[in-house]
C-alpha cells in the first residue's frame, strides 16, 4: 500500500539542522514535512556543548528559555588534558566578541535538545513522519518525490510518497545510504570513529571544558544537564583495532578482543590523568554510543536541486565543538533565503548560490582551523608538543576557542 502527500518542502532528518530549517520555513507559512528515522528522545554521539553566540538564534527558534532552564552550567574555562598535563584558561568573552546576553556556552544532552527543537517545529505547523526513513528521492516534473518507509513492528510494508518542489537534506554525514545527497561508504585506517558516554557523579569542575588529546585521537568533557558528564571522542580506526587486540583477554586458548567501547574507555583513562581524576568513582549512565567514521570537510550546499544543511553540507572536526552551532545556523540561513525567494527552478538556483556563499563566508575558517588543530593533535608526538606549548602559553586555549567561532555572532541576529 502507498499514499501520496504534497508539501512546499520536505526536510530529511530532525537533527538541529533539519529542525532549524523546518521550523523557520513553517513560521513563514510553508507547508513542511520532516522525515526522521529514529524515535525521540534519542541519545547521539556528540559532546553537546553550544556556544553562547547561538542563544539569539535559539530565542528566535523559540526554544531559548527551555534551553536556559535545562542546560548544564556555564562553561567559563577551556582546558587541555593530555597524559599528565592539565592546563586551563578563560573561555573567550566580550573582549574577543560582541557582548552577548548570555555570556557563556553550556551543554545540553541531545536527547533533550533535539526533542525540544522537534516539538517547536511541530508547534510551528510542520508535519512529522517518525520513525520513517527516506529511502529514495526522484524527480516528478518540477517537483521531487521522496519515498519513505515507516520503521517499527506494526509498520508492515507501507510506503508513503511525499512530494515537494524543495528538498532539504539534513540527514547528517556519518551514515552512507541510497539518497543522492548521502556520502559514499569509506573504510580507511585513518578514519576517525566517534564515541560518547554520559557519567554521573564526576568531579570535573562544572565550569571547565577540557580538550582531551591522546595517542590516535582527541575528545572533550563537559558537564551537561541533570548532573550528567558528557564525554566524547574520536579515535583512528587503526588505533582502535590495535587497542582491542592488545588488551583483549584470552581464555582456554581463545583470544577475545576487547569491546570497542571498553578499549576507548581504558585508553582515555590511561592516557589522560585529567579524565581518570574526573571519573574516579563516577558511574556510567547507560551504554557507550559509537558512530562514524566522521567526514570533516566542505561539500556542495546545493546540488542536483537538493539543498544540504548541517553535517550534510559540511563538517568541522569536532575538536572545536561547533557542529551543533553550524547545523542550527545553516538551517536558519537556508530557510531565510528560501522564504524570501520566488518559487520555481530559477528561484531555487539563485537561493542555492546565495546560501552556499553565506555558508562558506560564515563557516570556512572554523572548518580549516579545526582541521589544522586536529592535524597537530593526531600527528606524531602531537599531544606532547601541544601540552608543552599550552603549559607555557595557556592563553593559546582562549585564542583557539575564539578562532573556532565561539564568539562569532549569527549574522542578522545580534
Ligand atoms: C565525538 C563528537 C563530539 C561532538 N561534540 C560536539 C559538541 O560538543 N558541540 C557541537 O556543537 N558539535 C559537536 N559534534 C558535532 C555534532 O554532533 C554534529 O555536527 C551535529 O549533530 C550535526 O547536526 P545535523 O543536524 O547536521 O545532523 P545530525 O545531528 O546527525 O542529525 C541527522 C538526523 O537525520 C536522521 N536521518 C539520517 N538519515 C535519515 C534518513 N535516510 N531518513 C530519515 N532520517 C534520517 C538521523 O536519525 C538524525 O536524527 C560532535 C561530534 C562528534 C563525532
Amino acid at each position: 500500500m502507498s499514499s501520496l502527500s504534497t508539501h512546499d518542502a520536505i526536510v530529511i532528518g530532525a537533527g538541529p539542522a533539519g529542525t532549524s530549517a523546518a521550523l523557520t520555513l513553517a513560521r513563514h507559512g510553508w507547508s513542511v514535512a520532516i522525515v526522521e528515522k529514529s524515535t525521540f528522545p534519542r541519545r547521539k554521539v556528540c559532546g553537546e556543548y553550544i556556544s553562547a553566540s547561538n542563544l539569539a538564534l535559539l530565542d528566535r527558534l523559540e526554544i531559548g528559555d527551555a534551553w536556559r532552564v535545562n542546560a548544564g552550567p556555564e562553561i567559563r574555562r577551556v582546558g587541555f588534558f593530555s597524559n599528565e598535563t592539565c592546563v586551563e584558561a578563560p573561555m573567550p568573552d566580550a573582549k574577543y566578541g560582541p557582548p552577548a546576553k548570555d555570556g557563556f556556552g553550556r551543554a545540553l544532552g541531545r536527547d533533550v535538545l533535539d526533542t525540544l527543537l522537534l516539538q517547536a517545529a511541530r508547534s510551528a505547523g510542520a508535519e512529522i513522519f517518525q520513525p520513517c526513513r527516506a529511502v529514495a528521492i526522484y524527480r516528478d516534473g518540477d517537483m521531487h518525490r521522496v519515498r519513505i518507509q515507516a520503521r517499527g513492528e506494526n509498520s508492515g510494508d507501507e510506503t508513503t510518497i511525499l512530494r515537494a518542489p524543495v528538498i532539504v537534506a539534513a540527514h547528517g554525514s556519518w551514515e552512507p545510504g541510497p539518497l543522492p545527497s548521502q556520502l559514499e561508504k569509506t573504510s580507511r585506517p585513518s578514519d576517525l570513529l566517534g564515541f560518547k558516554a554520559h557519567f554521573t557523579g564526576s568531579t570535573l569542575a562544572p565550569d571547565l571544558m577540557p580538550l582531551l588529546a591522546f595517542p590516535g585521537g582527541y575528545g572533550g568533557m563537559v558537564l551537561a544537564d541533570h548532573g550528567r558528564l558528557s564525554i566524547s571522542c574520536c579515535i583512528r580506526r587503526d588505533m582502535l583495532a590495535r587497542l582491542r587486540r592488545n588488551h583483549g583477554s584470552g581464555h582456554d586458548g581463545i583470544e577475545s578482543p576487547l569491546s570497542a567501547a571498553d578499549a576507548v574507555f581504558q585508553h582515555l583513562m590511561a592516557s589522560c590523568r585529567g579524565v581518570s581524576d574526573a571519573l574516579d568513582g563516577a558511574r556510567l549512565d547507560r551504554r557507550w554510543l559509537a558512530a562514524g567514521p566522521i567526514r570533516p570537510g566542505i561539500r556542495a550546499c546545493y546540488e542536483k536541486d537538493i539543498f544540504r544543511v548541517g553535517n550534510a553540507a559540511g563538517e568541522s572536526h569536532p575538536i572545536i565543538a561547533e557542529g551543533i552551532s553550524m547545523a542550527l545556523q545553516a538551517g536558519w540561513l537556508l530557510a531565510r533565503e528560501l522564504a524570501g525567494a520566488p518559487s520555481g527552478p530559477a528561484g531555487r538556483e539563485a537561493v542555492g548560490r546565495r546560501y552556499q556563499a553565506a555558508w562558506r563566508g560564515l563557516f570556512w575558517t572554523r572548518v580549516y582551523a579545526a582541521a589544522a588543530i586536529a592535524r597537530m593533535v593526531l600527528g606524531p608526538g602531537g599531544p606532547a608538543l601541544i601540552a608543552a606549548a599550552v603549559r607555557n602559553f595557556p592563553q593559546a586555549l582562549t585564542l583557539g576557542a575564539h578562532m573556532s567561532g565561539k564568539t562569532r555572532p549569527v549574522p542578522g541576529l545580534m
